[in-house]
């Protein structure tokens, strides 16, 4: 297939890519690491999510990464370091969400603008949430790989950022996003996997696939043919790229597991289908799928509250379900689509079908096993400088999660609670 017909399809966003020439220049996954040594003193530290807490605790994070995590007695407070009582607070892994959209009108300056806006809608959507690494779901790369690159120099402060390249059906233009914006919509196989090379040549993560479409309340859902699906899929598992997808219906998640995807990008409520059925638990599980959730994304949606009800009551039943069928959850919110930043419903909704410990695991060691990133997701010696400072016990209350104080990303502080 040639290029020229591969960028008349992909549409604006990877048009726009290409004419700022980002295509093929990699971007540097550096990290503005902190000069200082940080230390958190004094506050309860939760290693990881089966851990039992220690109280009293000091964490040393020095060159961007734990140097020592101890009691206050076993452990050497640096003489220059820049010290944080914690003392009443919990201490607890960086956080992952792993469903967001960098497409607010806000980064139409992400390349050139001031970063100090930058950094405060960063904080407002993101960091003030805990987040220091993020999946961003679709968006225009010619936004995205700039700010990404700013956030890496420490110009912008922001999360580690993962972006991936999306791809849509053959009329498969979703009714929620504005009609004039230029999606690639691909009937071809081989067009598919074209994209796909294109987007992962440019310095993207992976691919997601819109294995199907919502049209509109009145309208049947348009759904990716498997071979598209799995042509997208082969070139980025060759490269060693994992692909997100969103199903709308059943069969939107029989691609997913026909075309070999790894995450489900949300749970799945639709006419007829309120559980996944028992051949695709046993096909997520042999293939190792993911799943995130977004449950409160539905609730914002849907505005009668009969019907929010209803879907939140199967949705929570798809989370119990794939679960407890030994499935790899992926906390994520949609942020960016959904303008609701506050995560706090999303961890009371979680919590109907997780335990507190079983949440925290989709905000730390799930995702850092999930996509390989041995430092990340713990609070341990040699781990990352991925914190989060909390103003209360999660495992008292999962709401806990959404009260930050701190926010520290690579020993830098990137949000503080004013
Ligand atoms: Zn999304």
């Amino acid at each position: 297939m040639e290029n020229r017909k591969v960028l008349r399809l992909s549409g604006n966003w990877l048009r726009a890519a290409l004419s700022l020439g980002l295509l093929g220049s990699a971007v540097a996954s550096g990290t503005a690491a902190s000069a200082q040594t940080l230390v958190l003193r004094g506050g309860s530290v939760y290693a990881s999510p089966d851990a039992a807490p220690l109280p009293d605790a000091v964490v040393v994070v020095s060159g961007g990464a734990i140097s020592a995590v101890g009691s206050a007695s076993d452990v050497q407070i640096p003489p220059d370091a820049r010290v944080i009582d914690c003392a009443g607070k919990t201490v607890v892994a960086g956080f992952w969400n792993s469903h967001v959209h960098f497409t607010e009108a806000v980064w139409k300056s992400a390349a050139n603008g001031p970063a100090a806006p930058l950094t405060a809608h960063m904080q407002e959507m993101l960091t003030r949430w805990g987040f220091t690494t993020v999946w961003d779901l679709g968006s225009n790369p010619a936004d995205a790989l700039p700010l990404r690159r700013r956030v890496n120099a420490g110009e912008v402060l922001g999360p580690n950022i993962f972006l991936l390249g999306s791809i849509f059906p053959k009329d498969g233009h979703p009714a929620y996003l504005p009609a004039e914006l230029k999606l690639p919509e691909i009937a071809d196989p081989d067009v598919s996997a074209q994209l796909a090379r294109s987007y992962l040549g440019m310095g993207l993560d992976g691919i997601k696939l819109f294995t199907g479409s919502f049209k509109g309340e009145d309208k049947p859902v348009v759904n990716m043919d498997v071979a598209v699906a799995k042509a997208a899929v082969d070139v980025a598992h060759a490269q060693g790229k994992p692909v997100f997808a969103h199903p709308q219906n059943k069969t939107g998640v029989d691609t997913v597991i026909a075309a070999g995807v790894d995450v489900m990008a949300h749970t799945a409520p639709g006419p007829g289908y309120t559980q996944y059925t028992s051949e695709q638990l046993a096909r997520f599980k042999s293939q190792g799928t993911a799943l995130i959730p977004t449950l409160s994304l539905f609730t914002t949606v849907v505005l009668d509250p009969g019907v929010t009800a209803q879907i939140t009551a199967v949705t929570v039943n798809q989370l119990r379900q794939f679960a407890e069928n030994g499935g790899v959850v992926l906390f994520g919110t949609d942020i960016g689509f959904t303008k609701v930043y506050d995560t706090t419903l999303e961890y009371e909704l979680m919590h109907r079908a997780l335990s507190e410990r079983q949440v925290l695991a989709t905000l730390t060691t799930n995702p850092a096993q999930y996509f390989k990133a041995a430092k990340k997701g713990r609070v341990e010696r040699g781990f990352d400088g991925d914190l989060v400072v909390l103003d209360g016990d999660p495992m008292a209350d999962v709401r806990n999660l959404a009260k930050v104080a701190y926010t520290i990303r690579a020993g830098q502080i990137i949000y503080q609670k004013p």
